[in-house]
């Protein structure tokens, strides 16, 4: 039996998703690594615009919490399956996200990681091609690497090391790109990437060890705020409700913009100023901690939104203070359930 976990539901309204855009309109959606953070919240707002939807997972990362509030309504199935394996789908579109995007996890087993974007870029865009879909690629700012240019635009090719711990997603992930434009050469298949910038918000898992929850979490519990490095560190946070709505006007923008394109929040902090937010806005007693920093952990990072607001009139609206107030909030009703 599932046990339907509320902390997931924080925002769930069964009404919303009644509404059925005519047929004409609907279309059979397949999100990989749907059960995750971000491709739950794809699952939901997609729903709620009327489509049908198949979300397909192995549970790596992702858990039936994220979903489970989903499961009785029909136009929603759920499939557990690993991507690295060959699947058959008839479907109109699909939203590729299978793959663990937190350091902690895609390193606990990099052989997989790889496996996951290469063998699974090749699954979908094989499936796309039987079918006509289209494929939206969730690439990545890993792309760019440790990077010379700032802020990251398009056009640059980043500074990746092919050959150390980080290694395993970002090469992977750029494989996965170039699979994306090969088979939208040769095969005529229409493909989209997405460059995702840092994002956050609700249904991070509570062991996710990305910098967000990580802060929130210690803040919450007033344990030691862990910054590795000396604090200088840069990233630019992006609010979930954002970053999907950037990722559906991907998806339904003209054929022809095939990307790729960045979708982030400009806004850039130190790690050193997140820090002392989440300790503001959680009204924390925590300390700081300095670690060792990481091998190849990027010193700075910052999305050139341009492209996105130009061709998809895109462009994220929550600012980081509001945006952590939502999470500190799931979280704080996380960890109370534990
Ligand atoms: P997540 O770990 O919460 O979600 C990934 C999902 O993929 C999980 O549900 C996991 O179980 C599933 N998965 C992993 N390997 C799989 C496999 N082999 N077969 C089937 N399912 C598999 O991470 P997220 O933050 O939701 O990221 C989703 C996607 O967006 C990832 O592709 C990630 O690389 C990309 N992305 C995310 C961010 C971010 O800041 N959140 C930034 C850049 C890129
Ligand atoms: N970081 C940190 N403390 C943590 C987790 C991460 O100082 O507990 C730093 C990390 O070294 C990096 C930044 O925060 O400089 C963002 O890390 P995250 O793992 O969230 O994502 P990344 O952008 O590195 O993939």
């Amino acid at each position: 039996m599932i046990t339907v976990d509320i902390r997931n539901i924080y925002h769930f309204n069964r009404k919303k998703f009644l509404n059925v855009v005519s047929k004409k309109h609907m279309k059979r959606i397949l999100i990989t690594g749907g059960a995750g953070f971000l491709g739950s919240h794809l699952c939901e707002k997609l729903l709620r615009e009327g489509h049908d939807i198949i979300c397909l997972d192995n549970f790596f990362t992702g858990n039936k919490n994220n979903i489970v509030h989903l499961l009785t309504i029909p136009r929603f199935e759920l499939i557990r399956h690993d991507i690295i394996n060959p699947i058959y789908l008839e479907v109109d579109e699909i939203y590729n996200l299978a793959c663990p995007a937190s350091p902690v996890h895609y390193q606990y087993n990099p052989i997989k990681t790889i496996k996951t974007s290469v063998m699974g870029a090749i699954n979908v865009l094989g499936m796309a091609k039987r079918t006509k879909a289209k494929v939206l690629q969730a690439s990545t700012s890993e792309i760019y690497g440790d990077p010379e240019v700032h802020p990251q635009n398009e056009a640059y090719w980043g500074k990746v090391n092919p050959i150390g711990i980080r290694s395993c997603y970002d090469e992977g992930k750029r494989a996965a790109e170039c699979l994306m434009m090969d088979y939208r050469r040769q095969n005529a298949v229409t493909t989209k990437i997405v460059r995702i910038f840092n994002t956050y918000g609700p249904r991070m898992a509570l062991n996710d060890g990305r910098v967000v929850s990580n802060f929130i979490i210690q803040a919450l519990q007033n344990k030691k705020i862990t910054i590795y490095g000396d604090g200088s560190h840069t990233r630019s946070f992006c609010y979930v409700d954002d970053l999907i709505d950037g990722l559906i006007r991907m998806m339904n923008a003209e054929d022809d913009f095939f990307g790729p394109v960045n979708i982030g929040n400009p806004g850039e902090f130190t790690i050193m100023q997140l820090a002392k937010l989440v300790i503001q806005l959680t009204g924390s007693r925590s300390e700081i901690e300095f670690l060792p920093l990481p091998s190849d952990d990027p010193a700075q990072r910052r999305p050139d939104i341009r492209l996105a607001t130009e061709k998809l009139g895109w462009q994220p609206t929550t600012p980081l203070e509001d945006g952590l107030l939502k999470t500190i909030e799931y979280f704080r009703g996380a960890l109370e359930k534990l």
